[in-house]
């Protein structure tokens, strides 16, 4: 596969790369881990004429705690990175397990979060657990700073709300008083398989009281769904087998699956309220009810 000649920039500072992107309108973009851009090239799906890689630019590879604010990503970190983080490992697991779940080890070590959020894919794994998280993004550009809730991100398969001559910096989760959280992934292999259904979940309860809880669609739209009403009915009551079935067949109301190579859009349905269900016991470090033996190696419990 060939790659038409391009201009290569390697700036040392935000505000190098910013104008370096302006100065080419719409005909440059971003490098960071490359597994995305270089593929797209290769395939003749996009000819930018210029690459600007921010790897050289500091303070966008590290994952830090910072006070008043929350724990706070660099765009530049990878998926490994994620995954092997101490701090989210203690403040927020499911990220790292979500991080486990992409790809496989080379791409882990080369694709980066900043990447993963504005490639935009529905079926990326990043997206659900980290709006589940009620994570903001912080955009640079010439005009300044903007920072956007990552639900309002999304605006369609493979497109996100940025301009070309911007740059996403960093990702930030508020300081929150969770329960817990959790990511449940449903791929056509045990691991290194995009997402057929993935549901992300963030739950505050008092005992099986929950006082909030968000729900994250990946996979079954075009962009990742906030299964809202879903939530209404498990805010203010008790965490249930019962309520939690509820939960789950109303968040597979609310989904938008298509029907494609991977899966129908009725397996898929029936899929999020398996997964949205799981994800929730989990957050809740509820035990399963009445299930089936888990299996090790496989993907959990039972189907019910
Ligand atoms: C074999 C394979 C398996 C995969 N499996 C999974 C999977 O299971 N789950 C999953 O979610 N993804 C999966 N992916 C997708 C991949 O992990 C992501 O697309 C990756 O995170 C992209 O990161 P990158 O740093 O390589 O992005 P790049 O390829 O460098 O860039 C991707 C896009 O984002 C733009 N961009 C990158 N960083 C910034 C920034 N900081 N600011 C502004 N724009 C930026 C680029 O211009 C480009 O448009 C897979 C990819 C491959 C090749």
């Amino acid at each position: 596969m060939y790659i038409p000649d391009f201009d290569y920039h390697a700036p040392s500072s935000i505000e190098e790369a910013c104008a370096i992107l302006a100065s080419y309108g719409s005909d440059a973009k971003v490098l960071a881990g490359g597994t995305d851009v270089l593929s797209r090239m290769k395939n003749e799906l996009i000819a930018p004429k210029a690459l600007v890689s921010i790897k050289n630019i500091p303070d966008m590879a590290s994952i830090t705690y910072v006070p008043g604010k929350g724990v706070v990503i660099g765009a530049r970190v990878t998926h490994n990175d994620l995954v092997n983080s101490e701090l989210l490992q203690q403040k927020y697991p499911s990220i790292p397990e979500a991080a486990h779940t992409m790809a496989n080890n080379q791409i882990r070590n080369r694709g980066t979060i900043g990447g993963n959020l504005v490639n935009a894919l529905p079926s990326a794994d990043l997206p659900p657990i980290l709006i589940a998280l009620d994570a903001s993004i912080t955009l640079l550009g010439r005009h300044g700073k903007g920072i956007v809730p990552l639900e309002d991100f999304f605006i369609g398969p493979n497109r996100a709300a940025i301009e070309p001559d911007r740059i996403l910096t960093e990702i930030t989760i508020p300081d929150q008083p969770t329960t817990g959280s959790a990511y449940f992934k449903f791929g056509l292999r045990q691991s290194g398989a995009i997402a057929v259904v993935g549901v992300g979940v963030s739950v505050v309860a008092s005992g099986a009281h929950v006082e909030q809880v968000r729900i994250v669609l990946g996979a079954v739209g075009p962009v990742p769904i906030r299964a809202k009403k879903a939530e209404q009915l498990l805010i203010g009551n008790l965490a249930t087998e019962a309520a939690l079935e509820e939960v789950g067949r109303a968040a597979a109301a609310e989904c938008r699956p298509i029907s494609d190579i991977r899966a129908s859009q009725e397996y898929r349905r029936d899929m999020v309220r398996v997964f949205t269900k799981r994800a929730l016991r989990k957050a809740l470090h509820m035990q399963p009810a009445g299930e089936p033996v888990k299996i090790e190696g496989g993907n959990g419990d039972g189907m019910h």
